[in-house]
């Protein structure tokens, strides 16, 4: 059986710059990408890529500005990389809704903590290229709306273009120039990643600057996150909106993620544990509960069910134990905690999130097995408001 236990996490520092601007058509992955030395001093392959790749500012401004003088409307989706179909249905939707799409890729230094995985984080640079451009053709070949529009440019800055004075410290008493949001950014996920949303909220509002896109798309996936940027554009008066898209879930529940890939296939199976616990917690707030307490140890009792952690052949997972980091009730706004005595507005609805660390395998089969990582998983799922009913 899967254990399950509660635990709560911290931080700290990192950081590398990069140089040189260019706007390519490179096929070559961009030297921001990796952490390496080379990140200094990239060489640029001729080979033709679907779009052009800015890695400065100056030439995406250009661009723009011409853009806003033809009248035409721009959408933004600010990425890491690792492109997965959750990625790419903020694309689509950016599509549908402008006339002009820009895609950033950027793994951005400042929202990792030095025992995070920014080294690591996937790169997959000529597979992203590949799969925005299959979502552009698909887009054009359809009959939906603004079947015109395109894909204007990936913007894959390097550190030293994003971080242009001093080196980009992710150490929360380090040295530049950051935006906060606090409360919001201090709870839940800012409570176990205390650095996190400074660089969340720095990194965006840098890309913002730089994009001036009349639209900016998130995952509802990272909820917090998107409450949050939400926050970020209305006190600082910038002039986008932002559109918040459901989260896209591979076919057993599990939320698309690019971590999800060091999981490996034993512990695969157990993570969809938390979807099924948020969805077990969300069937029982549909069914009239309304109670905080009610609501939340139903997604708790999920998780203590071992037998709910059935894998296709019948057998318990079990491969590993799941660590509990939180399970939370908010309110949808302003992401306030709902305290357990009390109950759920219908007439607001609320978010219940959760994130669970999933630890290594107990007994390692195989040398991928040997070699993993502590995983940590984020999920959320929208308690919608009923109309006419009161608490
Ligand atoms: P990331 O590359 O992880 O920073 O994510 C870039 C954007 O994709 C963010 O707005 C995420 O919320 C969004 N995103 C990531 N995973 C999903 C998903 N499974 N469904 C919808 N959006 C997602």
């Amino acid at each position: 059986m899967t254990r399950v236990a509660l635990r709560a996490f911290s931080l700290c520092a990192l950081t590398r710059l990069g140089t040189r601007q260019i706007v390519s058509h490179s096929r070559r992955l961009p030297t921001h990408l990796t952490t390496s030395a080379s990140r200094w001093t990239s060489t640029v392959s001729e080979a033709q890529t679907p779009f052009p790749i800015f890695r400065d500012v100056p030439p995406l401004r250009e661009m723009r500005k011409k853009m806003f003088r033809e009248g035409k409307e721009v959408g933004f989706v600010a990425t890491m990389g690792a492109l997965h179909d959750g990625h790419l249905s903020l694309v689509r939707h950016a599509l549908q809704e402008n006339t002009d799409v820009f895609v950033s890729i950027f793994v951005n230094p400042t929202q990792f903590a030095a025992h995070e995985d920014l080294d690591s984080y996937p790169k997959t640079w000529e597979d992203d290229l590949r799969k925005l451009k299959q979502v552009q053709d698909e887009h054009a070949a359809s009959s939906g709306p603004n079947s015109g529009s395109k894909i204007r440019g990936v913007f894959a800055p390097t550190v030293k273009v994003m971080y242009p004075t001093l080196p980009p410290s992710s150490d929360i008493a380090g040295s530049g120039s950051f935006v906060t949001i606090t409360p919001l950014g201090n709870q839940l996920e800012g409570s176990s990643r205390p650095i996190f949303f400074r660089g969340v909220a720095t990194v965006c509002t840098k890309l913002f600057n730089i994009m001036q896109a009349d639209r900016v798309y998130f995952g509802q996936k990272d909820i917090q996150q998107c409450v949050l940027i939400k926050r970020m554009v209305k006190d600082f008066h910038i002039p986008t909106e932002v559109r918040v898209i459901p989260t896209s879930r591979e076919p057993d529940g599990l939320a698309m993620s690019s971590r999800n890939v060091y999981l490996g296939e034993r512990r695969r199976q157990d993570a969809v544990v938390l979807s099924r616990a948020l969805f077990a917690a969300r069937d029982l707030y549909n069914s009239g509960e309304l109670r905080g307490k009610m609501i939340r140890n139903a997604a708790y009792d999920v998780f203590n069910q071992g037998s709910l952690v059935k894998r296709k052949d019948g057998q318990l997972g079990g491969s590993c134990q799941l660590e509990i980091d939180y399970i939370a009730l908010s309110e949808p706004d302003s992401m306030g905690m709902i305290p357990d005595f009390a109950k759920v507005d219908p007439r607001r609805g609320a978010i219940l999130s959760a994130a669970v660390y999933v630890q290594p395998v107990d007994e390692p089969r195989s040398e991928e097995e040997v070699g993993q990582r502590v995983v940590r998983l984020i999920d959320n799922v929208i308690l919608e408001p009923r109309e006419g009913e009161t608490k």
